[in-house]
């Protein structure tokens, strides 16, 4: 072998490299497939195309395919009376740390090993493996155990991270950025007038408007940022990375959907609003000084009138 050649072989180029990683993807009975910070899919292997009934060209978002799979009976098997509230569920849970794994029923009666790795960006490589074969002990209980631990993280109503899920990941983004890393936005939002709209209109449309919100909030939240549900029609939102002309206009954005919202079919003229207290978090800070600080922007967007986003001043 020629001293070129050596190199080459001990240090083939990135493209090269990939190229080989891509042949292996493709020919591996193994699961890859590679979801963009959006959630949307930009590669799949066949073996993951497979398992999850998509064409060969399909670029499908995360929702979409777990959607269709759902009315196909094909990929995960999802036990759930509410589809849509297991995929919030699924969602505020989905990319929120840099590693997770867990084992999976797929419809074909395979049984797999999913490993989801994030990278900072928010890009999440997933890769699962055939386990049927192993021996099952104990599956029933580790998988008893992952609907107990899902259920103690999620809101019942809306599906999103409860009270305890979201103030732990508030903890966790902190102790991450605790050195001044990104900017880190705190959101306290609360439903206008509620007890109004319970008090005129029942609990069970109450409920069903508390729904909604919960709706667009995740549908306005990317994957690197979380948000939950900390009381009756109160939610909190923490966006990351952003500055604050950015997060403003995430906010402003889901206020004026929120306005623009009509939930209720057999009452197309019902509209409703919520106001927002937003605080940046500053190095050193705890996230009880910063929860309060939002939470009296949140005050002050009340008294001002409602419906709007108050900024809170700077920690001292
Ligand atoms: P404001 O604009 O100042 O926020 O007024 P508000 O009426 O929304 O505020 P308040 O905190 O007085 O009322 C919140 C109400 O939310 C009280 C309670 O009846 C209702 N509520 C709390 N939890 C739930 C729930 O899970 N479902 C429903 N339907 N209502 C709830
Ligand atoms: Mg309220
Ligand atoms: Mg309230």
């Amino acid at each position: 072998m020629s001293a070129k050649s050596q190199d080459e072989f001990l240090a083939p180029s990135h493209q090269a490299l990939a190229g080989r990683f891509t042949g292996l993807f493709e020919a591996t009975p193994q699961l890859v497939a590679l979801f963009d910070a959006a959630d949307v899919l930009r590669y799949a292997n066949p073996a993951f195309r497979a398992a999850f009934a998509l064409a060969p060209e399909a670029q499908p978002s995360w929702q979409t395919m777990m959607r269709d799979c759902y009315l196909q009976r094909r990929g995960n098997v999802v036990k759930t009376k509410d589809f849509e509230a297991w995929l919030a569920s699924a969602t505020a849970r989905r990319g929120k740390q840099a590693f997770r794994s867990f084992e999976a029923d797929l419809y074909d009666d395979r049984w797999i090993w999913m490993n989801e790795t994030v990278d900072e960006q928010g890009w999440m490589l997933c890769v699962a493996s055939d386990i049927t074969p192993l021996k099952q002990d104990g599956r029933e209980l580790r998988q008893a155990r992952d609907l107990a631990l899902r259920a103690a993280q999620t809101d019942s109503l809306t599906g999103l991270s409860n009270r305890g899920h979201v103030l732990g990941l508030l903890d966790q983004f902190l102790a991450e950025y605790r050195d001044g890393g990104d900017a880190l936005a705190l959101v306290v939002l609360d439903l206008d007038f509620f007890k109004r709209i319970n008090d005129c209109q029942g609990h069970a449309v109450g409920d069903r408007v508390i729904r909604d919100f919960a709706q667009l909030l995740q549908s306005n939240c990317r994957r690197v940022d979380a948000c939950g549900r900390v009381g009756g029609e109160e939610f909190l939102l923490l966006l990351l990375g952003v500055d604050e002309l950015d997060a403003a206009q995430v906010v402003e954005r889901l206020l004026a959907q929120v306005r623009a919202s009509r939930p209720l079919i057999e009452q197309p003229d019902f509209a409703y609003t919520a106001s927002a207290g937003m605080a940046f978090w500053r190095p050193g800070e705890l996230a009880s000084e910063l929860l309060k600080r939002a939470d009296e922007a949140l005050y002050a967007a009340k008294s001002a009138g409602r419906d709007q986003l108050v900024l809170a001043a700077p920690a001292d």
